[in-house]
C-alpha cells in the first residue's frame, strides 16, 4: 500500500495577453480552477496506476471539494484533515507563449499536525511505500518512522530546497529529481549522482527520458521518452513518480516501472490539465500495445 504525505493545492489559472508588469492591472481572457499540488497529483497517479493509496494531508473548509475530487480517483482521503486555514493554492498566469508566473500560498499544507501525521502512519510496514514531496511539513519525521518500520520511502525533491533535501537524505530509499534538481543537488554536494548518499535515485529528464540508479549495487536502467505531441507538460513529473511508485509497490522491477511511468507521463503531456489529465493503467496498457 502507498501512503502519501502530500500537498493539496487549488490551481487558479488565468490566461492573459502578457504576464502583468509591476503595478499593471490586466484583464484575463479566461479563468479555470483545478486540482493541483505535487502530493495530490502523485496520489491520483498512483491510484490510476492501480495502487491502494492513503493520502495524508490537509485542506481548508473552502477546499473540501478538492478532497472529494481526490477521493473520486479511488484514493483513501480519511487522513486529509479539514483545517481552519486557507487551502494551499497557486495563482497561475499563462501568456500566449505558454510562459507562466506562479504565486504559491502553502496554507493548510504547512499546518499539518505532527502527531496526526505519525498516527496516520501507524500501520505502515515492510510491504508499503511512503511518498513525500517538498510541499508539506513533517516529511523527515514521517520518513524516519516509515524507514524504521521497513517501508520504502520515495522522496521527490521538488520544489528544490537544499536544506529540505538534506534533511530527507538519511530517511530516503529513492530520491526523485528532475534534470535541473539533479544538477542543483550535485553542485551543492560537490558530487556526482552515483555519490548522492541515498540507496537509489530516479532522475527524469523531460524529452530525454528517465534513469533509475542503484547506488548500492551500481545497477542502472534507462527509459527513453515516448514521442508524442506535447500539449501541456504540467504534472508530467508527478505522473511519472506516482506510476513508478505504484509499480514498485506492486513488486515490479525498476525497469518495468520505468516503462509504465514513461508511457503514463507521455500520455499525460498530450492532454491539458494536471491531476484530471493523468491516464489510467488500461489507457497506458493500450498505449504501449
Ligand atoms: P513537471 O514539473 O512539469 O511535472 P518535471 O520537470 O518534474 O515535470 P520532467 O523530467 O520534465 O519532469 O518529465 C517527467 C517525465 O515525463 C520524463 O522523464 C518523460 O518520461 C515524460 N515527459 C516529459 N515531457 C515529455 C514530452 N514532451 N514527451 C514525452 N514524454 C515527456
Amino acid at each position: 500500500m502507498i501512503y502519501n504525505l502530500g500537498s493539496i493545492n487549488i490551481d487558479h489559472v488565468y490566461r492573459v495577453p502578457h504576464l502583468p508588469a509591476p503595478g499593471e492591472t490586466l484583464a484575463a481572457d479566461s479563468y479555470t480552477v483545478g486540482l493541483g499540488g505535487k502530493g495530490a497529483n502523485q496520489s491520483v497517479a498512483a491510484a490510476r496506476a492501480g495502487a491502494r493509496v492513503l493520502h495524508i494531508g490537509a485542506v481548508g473548509a473552502e477546499g473540501a471539494w478538492a478532497r472529494d475530487r481526490i477521493a473520486g480517483y479511488g484514493v483513501d482521503v480519511a487522513q486529509i484533515a479539514v483545517l481552519d486555514v486557507p487551502t494551499g493554492h497557486a495563482i497561475i498566469t499563462v501568456d500566449p507563449g505558454a510562459e507562466n508566473s506562479i504565486v504559491l500560498f502553502p496554507g493548510a499544507n504547512q499546518a499539518l499536525d505532527l502527531a496526526a501525521v505519525l498516527a496516520a502512519l501507524a500501520g505502515i510496514g515492510p510491504a508499503d511505500t511512503l511518498l513525500v514531496q517538498n510541499e508539506t511539513t513533517h516529511a523527515p519525521a514521517a520518513a524516519a518512522l516509515a524507514r524504521a518500520q521497513g517501508a520504502r520511502v520515495i522522496c521527490s525533491a521538488a520544489p528544490f530546497d537544499l536544506a529540505a533535501v538534506q534533511a530527507m537524505l538519511p530517511h530516503t530509499s529513492i530520491l526523485v529529481l528532475n534534470a535541473i534538481e539533479a544538477d542543483q543537488l550535485c553542485a551543492a554536494l560537490g558530487c556526482s549522482l552515483d555519490q548522492v548518499p541515498v540507496p537509489e535515485l530516479l532522475v527524469t529528464r523531460g524529452r530525454d527520458g528517465a534513469e533509475w540508479i542503484c547506488n548500492a549495487t551500481g545497477a542502472r536502467a534507462f527509459v527513453a521518452a515516448l514521442k508524442v505531441q506535447a500539449v501541456d507538460t504540467t504534472g508530467a513529473g508527478d505522473t511519472f513518480a506516482g506510476y513508478f511508485a505504484a509499480a514498485l509497490d506492486a513488486g515490479q522491477t525498476p525497469a518495468h516501472a520505468l516503462t509504465l511511468a514513461a508511457a503514463a507521463a507521455a500520455l499525460k503531456v498530450t492532454r491539458p490539465g494536471t491531476a484530471d489529465a493523468i491516464p489510467s493503467l488500461s489507457e497506458v496498457a493500450d498505449f504501449l500495445s
